[in-house]
């Protein structure tokens, strides 16, 4: 680039000064309304009231209502903010707000700030510029968006202007789900109701909470802002269309875990920062394999305060990039042919006591139960593999799964040797005798050390138990984490529930319940063993075998998607009262509609570039190779050797050619797709007919790049974005 290469590293460096170091430990969450701070605000009455109504899932009166949000008005303006907003997720994948002032006139020329407990508890944005797949008729327009007081109300700086944010759930007017976290607090209390009955049935006594955990490990990239305006394709769709893989990329291993650059640094505890102030526990950082791509991790959370949590580090990562001149690329694939960026979701399950139902025990009773609740989640993953696929499935992560270095679409389970030994003995009967009071020989002095020595994690895996947590490591990086844990919760809540039926039909005449549970254990072990694979998932031996065990393999989100709208799913989720007939059906819509948005707006910027950017670079070029041959021949005559240069001048014509040809080739089609009315259709008609040609052009394009005059090329390279920074 003509430019940008004249600019040094150093000259990049851009260093942000600190004025005071401050210990994280003093202002940790100072910017969240947290039970700390109402405890302090509130009188002793309403607080507990308050939490009663958190910890007990029950509605809050009116009074207590006024009372906290007049609280919560105080905090919010010593703290400097000037407006409310109820902050809710959308269908978009991402978060919205609307910003209400706290100023009410009371006399002419007169205000006074105010906030009610009914501004607080309900919200009514117009609902009609949100995706909704069809469930709300625009002249129904109004939405409502309710108080989940489960997640702690925060501050939100952007410049001068400071807000307080109040996470909420949002709904149509008659009642029905627009958005991710509605679902995704049902389907917590699905889990939590099936998984409380199995803990009792296994002899818990004081069990009566069962919360799922996350702790989501959020990849991306960092590139220079220069760079990133400079293309039209990662500032509209975050992903490059077109562009040659650098000479040097991830080949000589040495980003991952390597010492971070200067910048990237301040830029990291920046990011922290803004994230401890929102009670955000951020605890690692480092470089991922491909060059300029990084990792952060929070210490796991509870599941609603976790996806609320990922939320805001995404738009943390975005927001302080631009403070410091970068862009944060948090797409699945922002550049072909280098590692793309997932998000390792880490989910378990722990009762009220804090007790992980994934944690390996140390006496029988704790590895019954351990084996319970590992075997439900696997039985779930098996049984709704499909649903899970599809839950993980965007356009953005098409082209990552199944590269190279991410876990296939297909779903299978890792569970490590040691574990698959136990339940081999299990299914074998090594495991004869399983009296309440007698030592349960597994085949293994103790299962604790499962968690302990689990240390060859299957990193080809894309459901894998590491110790004492699953990864689910299928999911991509820009994607909303609700989405797959409410279909995880709700499989799991299902199978938990299934697997109880068959103890309790079995106990009937079983001496005891533990008999009854291995007898089960035993059967379902046998049941999901097509799930089970502990081998290397990127190989195409293991596409051949998953076939054989009649393992789906979706490869394209549209074909993929199909997986919710089977009747399985529709009753399923139905079933548990995590998302009717109706939102489910709204959903699938939504995800497909999205899909081809996302194509399309990618296929106009492929055609801007090729058409008004790729062309004219390399016929300006063209035209200055030709005009060179023709001056060689007139000075030198016959005896001018041109061959090289009119070599290359009818490469970069062909190419050129190539290019418009495909183009056009690749409108045409989107074109005949458009014409057809079933949203299904079409998008299954652009992921195989559109995409690959796509892909060729880029092709065409990524040949041309490395023959035209560097300074004539019009987009930054490769090599630029990643390594100048
Ligand atoms: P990795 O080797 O995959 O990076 P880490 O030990 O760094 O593994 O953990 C990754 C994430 O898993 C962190 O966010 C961590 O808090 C989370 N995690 C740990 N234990 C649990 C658990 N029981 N449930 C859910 N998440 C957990
Ligand atoms: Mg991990």
């Amino acid at each position: 680039m003509k430019k940008t290469t004249t600019i040094t590293a150093a000259e990049r460096n851009y260093v942000i000064e600190k004025e005071k170091f401050v210990p994280v430990s003093q202002y940790f969450g100072e910017d969240t309304f947290n039970t700390k701070v109402m405890k302090e605000k509130l009188p002793k009455n309403i607080f507990k009231k308050l939490m009663d109504a958190i910890n007990e899932d029950t509605p809050l009166d009116a009074d207590t209502a006024n009372v906290v949000a007049h609280a919560m008005k105080e905090w919010a303006l010593e703290k400097g903010a000037t407006h409310f907003a109820h902050w809710f997720q959308p269908m978009t994948g991402i978060t919205a707000e609307k910003h209400d002032a706290f100023v009410d006139p009371i006399a002419p020329g007169e205000v006074i700030e105010r906030f009610s407990g009914k501004q607080l508890v309900q919200g009514e944005p117009d609902a009609s510029s949100f995706p909704s797949g069809g469930i709300r008729a625009t002249f129904e327009a109004r939405g409502y968006t309710a108080w989940d007081m489960s997640s702690p109300a925060f501050i939100k700086r952007n410049g001068i202007s400071t807000t307080l944010c109040i996470p909420t759930a949002f709904i149509s007017y008659t009642g029905q789900a627009l958005d991710k976290k509605t679902p995704l607090l049902r389907s917590i209390r699905a889990l939590s109701k099936s998984a409380v009955a199995m803990l009792k049935l296994l002899g818990v006594k004081n069990a009566k909470k069962v919360m799922s955990n996350l702790g989501p490990e959020q990849e991306y990239f960092l590139i220079d802002m220069d760079y990133f305006y400079k293309r039209q394709d990662l500032v509209l769709g975050g992903r490059t269309v077109v562009g040659a893989p650098p000479p040097k990329g991830q080949e000589l291993e040495d980003q991952y875990f390597g010492s971070i650059k200067e910048r990237i640094s301040s830029f990291m505890h920046d990011v922290e920062e803004e994230l401890f102030k929102l009670g955000i526990p951020a605890k690692t950082r480092h470089n991922e394999v491909a060059p300029s791509q990084y990792e952060i991790a929070p210490v796991y959370e509870e599941a609603n305060l976790a996806i609320d949590h990922n939320q805001l580090v995404m738009e943390t990562l975005r927001g302080v990039a631009k403070k410091h001149r970068l862009a944060a690329l948090l797409h699945e694939k922002p550049f072909a042919k280098i590692n793309g960026s997932g998000k390792h979701v880490n989910w378990s399950m722990a009762d009220n006591n804090d007790n992980n139902l994934l944690n390996p025990g140390t006496t029988p009773q704790d590895n019954i139960q351990f084996l319970v609740f590992l075997i439900a989640t696997v039985r779930a993953v098996y049984k709704h593999a499909d649903i899970l696929r599809a839950s993980v499935a965007s356009y953005g992560n098409d082209h990552r799964l199944g590269a190279n270095e991410a876990p296939p679409a297909i779903i299978s389970v890792f569970l490590g040797d040691q574990l698959t030994q136990v339940l081999d003995n299990i299914e074998k009967g090594t495991v004869l005798k399983a009296t309440n009071a007698e030592i349960i020989d597994l085949g293994i002095s103790s299962l604790y050390q499962v968690s302990k020595d689990n240390t060859d994690r299957n990193r080809t895996s894309p459901f894998a138990f590491t110790g004492n947590k699953f990864e689910f490591r299928a999911v991509g990086s820009a994607q909303s984490i609700a989405t797959q844990v409410i279909a995880l919760n709700t499989i799991v809540a299902e199978s938990i529930d299934e697997m109880a039926e068959k103890i309790k039909a079995k106990a009937k005449d079983a001496k005891n319940i533990n008999q009854a549970v291995f007898d089960v254990l035993k059967s379902e072990i046998k049941y999901v063993r097509p799930i089970l694979f502990n081998g290397d998932n990127y190989t195409k031996e293991w596409e051949a075998e998953a076939k054989r065990r009649g393992l789906p393999n979706e490869k394209t989100t549209p074909t993929a998607l199909r997986a919710l709208v089977t009747d399985k799913a529709l009753d399923l989720f139905e079933k548990y009262e995590v998302l009717s007939k109706v939102e489910l059906k709204s959903r699938q819509l939504i995800h497909v509609e999205r899909y081809i948005k996302d194509l399309e707006i990618e296929v106009k910027c492929l055609n801007n570039i090729c058409i008004t950017q790729i062309i004219p670079a390399a016929v300006a070029y063209q035209k200055q190779l030709a005009e060179a041959i023709n001056a060689a021949k007139s000075a030198l005559g016959s005896g001018a050797v041109v061959s090289s240069q009119a070599e290359l001048l009818k490469k970069i014509m062909n190419l050129i050619n190539s290019i418009y040809a495909t183009n056009k080739d690749v409108l045409a089609k989107v074109e005949t797709a458009e014409a057809v009315h079933d949203e299904q259709k079409k998008a299954e008609m652009l992921a195989s007919k559109v995409k690959p040609k796509m892909d060729e052009l880029r092709e065409y394009v990524d040949e041309l790049e490395g023959l035209i005059d560097d300074e004539t090329w019009p987009l930054p390279k490769f090599w630029e974005m990643l390594f100048i920074c």
